[in-house]
């Protein structure tokens, strides 16, 4: 039987099809690979259309922001950008609930305020979530104050003649400084006004 070129042509098709099926993880992954590639050849290229896009699109990804699931995905960025580590899509899902329904604090039980918010606890060395605390809680947890009054944490310092914390950033050419008393005052500073700035 002689094929016509139509059948050949479908033919073709159908064992290309075939093959796409039984081969569909590994084709996934090649792609995944390429797209990754493709990332970081072109950063560049990528950062000035997403920029562009931004820039004209402002008013429509401000509404998609504050849509529940614009809030969802704030939220994912920013707990990716403090080191919060998930293996899946469910386990992310799982920590974002426990964390919309948590109303008291999992350590100290207190109710969240306004200045006293809730706020994500994660282990800083593995990435794993631990708890949804308070601030307070929580800067108590992930700080230790050295011996020799350095504080290990970023921005903040101590002045002696003064006897204040000073927590000092320069951002944008703009420096910002504030001075406490208590030095639990300048790490919720910190904490709010990095926050705030994400
Ligand atoms: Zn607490």
């Amino acid at each position: 039987m002689v094929l016509t070129a139509e059948q050949k042509k479908e033919n073709k098709r159908l064992t290309n099809k075939r093959y796409r099926e039984k081969n569909k993880e590994k084709l996934n992954e090649i792609n995944r690979l390429k797209a990754k590639l493709y990332r970081e050849k072109n950063k560049e290229k990528i950062k000035e259309y997403r920029d562009k896009y931004q820039k004209n699109n402002k008013e429509k990804l401000k509404k998609k922001r504050e849509t529940d699931e614009g809030r969802k995905n704030t939220r994912k960025a920013s707990w990716k950008h403090h080191g919060l580590i998930w293996e899946s899509e469910d386990e992310y899902n799982d920590i974002y609930n426990r964390y919309l329904n948590s109303l008291r604090c999992e350590k100290c039980s207190c109710e969240y305020t306004e200045n006293n918010k809730k706020c994500m606890d994660h282990d800083h060395n593995t990435g794993k979530f631990r708890n949804v605390l308070c601030i307070a809680c929580n800067v108590v947890t992930d700080v230790k104050i050295s011996k020799n009054n350095r504080t290990g944490v970023v921005n903040i310092s101590y002045n002696k003649k003064q006897k204040k914390w000073i927590y000092a950033k320069i951002k944008n050419n703009k420096k910002i400084t504030k001075y406490f008393k208590y030095f639990i005052q300048a790490v919720i500073f910190k904490r709010e006004y990095e926050e705030s700035q994400i």
